[in-house]
C-alpha cells in the first residue's frame, strides 16, 4: 500500500478504496477500450487479425462484462483482509518499500522473474485441477462460457475462481521478499497479459508458434484455442507446462500458422473478378 494507517474503520475505508480504485481503475478503461477499438471502431480493419470469424452475441459480452466486477470486488476484499491480518500482526509481509534494500535493482528484477514464475506454475496446475470433471461445472465452467472470448472476459471468472486467482500473490508477499512497485507493476503485467490472452485476435507471425525459442512463449490463439476446446492449452505466460506435460493441444502450432496464411489472404474486388484476361 502506498500509505500506513493504525488499524481503524477509517483506515479500512481508505485501504478499501484503494484496492477498488486499483482494481476497477485498471481494469475495466484498459478492457473496454481494447473492447472499443477491436470489435466496433475498427473492427473491420483488424478484421483479418480474427482468430474466430464469428463475433460473440452481445448477451455474452455484458455477462463477461457483470462477472469481471464481482471477480474485481473479490480481488478488493482479499486486499482488504490480508492488509488487516498484516496490521494485526496475525500474518507477516515481505513487501518492502526501501528499495535499497536487498541489494537494490538487481533482486527487483530477480523478484520480479521469480513471481512470474511461481504465477505459471501455481495457475497450471490450479487451472488442470479446476478442469477436473468433478469440479469444473461448480468454479471454471464460469470462464468457458465464452467460448469466444473478448478483453472483457479476463476477468470472468466464478467468485470461487477470482479467490484462487488472487491467492498466489498472498503466498508469494507472506514469503518472498518484493518491493512494492515491483509487485504493482507485475499485477499490472498480468492484467495487460490476461486481456492479451481474451483479444480474439492473433498479430504474431507465422512460425512464431513453432519457432525453438519463441515456441516456448504462449500467444492469444493458444489461449483462445482453450476456450474453443477446454482440455488442453491450460498455460498461461509461457508454453512451458504444456509442453512439458504434454497438453499442448496438438494441432496448435498448425492452427497458429494458418491462421498466419489467412490474413494474407487478399479477396479480389469486383473489378478484378470481372477483368478481362
Ligand atoms: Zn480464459
Ligand atoms: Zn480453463
Amino acid at each position: 500500500m502506498p500509505f500506513s494507517c493504525e488499524l481503524s474503520l477509517d483506515c479500512l475505508i481508505q485501504v478499501g478504496s484503494f484496492q477498488l480504485f486499483m482494481n476497477f481503475v485498471r481494469y475495466y478503461p484498459i478492457a473496454g477500450a481494447a473492447f472499443l477499438i477491436f470489435y466496433f471502431w475498427k473492427k473491420d480493419y483488424f478484421a483479418r487479425f480474427k482468430i474466430q470469424e464469428k463475433y460473440p452475441a452481445a448477451e455474452k459480452i455484458w455477462n463477461e462484462i457483470r462477472q469481471s466486477a464481482i471477480t474485481l470486488i473479490v480481488f478488493s476484499s482479499i486486499g482488504i483482509t490480508i492488509y488487516s491480518l498484516i496490521r494485526l500482526g496475525v500474518l507477516k509481509s515481505y513487501m518492502y518499500k526501501d528499495p535499497t534494500m536487498y541489494g537494490g535493482v538487481p533482486y527487483m528484477i530477480l523478484s520480479f522473474l521469480m513471481i512470474t514464475v511461481w504465477h505459471e506454475t501455481y495457475f497450471y496446475w490450479a487451472h488442470r485441477l479446476m478442469h477436473h470433471k468433478k469440479i469444473y461445472k461448480y468454479v471454471h465452467q464460469v470462464h468457458h462460457q465464452s467460448v469466444n472470448p473478448t478483453p472483457v472476459a479476463a476477468y470472468n471468472f466464478h467468485y470461487i475462481e477470482a479467490f484462487f486467482e488472487a491467492i498466489y500473490a498472498v503466498i508469494f508477499t507472506l514469503t518472498v521478499p518484493i518491493y512494492y512497485p515491483v509487485f504493482i507493476i507485475h499485477t499490472f503485467y498480468a492484467m495487460i497479459m490476461n486481456i492479451w490472452f481474451h483479444l480474439g485476435y492473433e498479430f504474431l507471425p507465422k512460425g512464431f508458434a513453432s519457432h525453438w525459442f519463441f515456441k516456448w512463449i504462449n500467444t492469444s490463439t493458444h489461449h483462445n484455442l482453450h476456450h474453443q476446446k477446454f482440455n488442453g492449452n491450460y498455460g498461461l505466460y509461457f508454453n512451458f507446462w504444456d509442453r512439458i506435460m504434454g497438453t499442448n493441444f496438438p494441432y496448435y502450432e498448425t492452427y497458429f500458422d494458418n491462421l498466419a496464411d489467412k490474413r494474407n489472404i487478399t479477396v479480389p474486388t469486383e473489378n478484378e473478378i470481372h477483368a478481362p484476361a
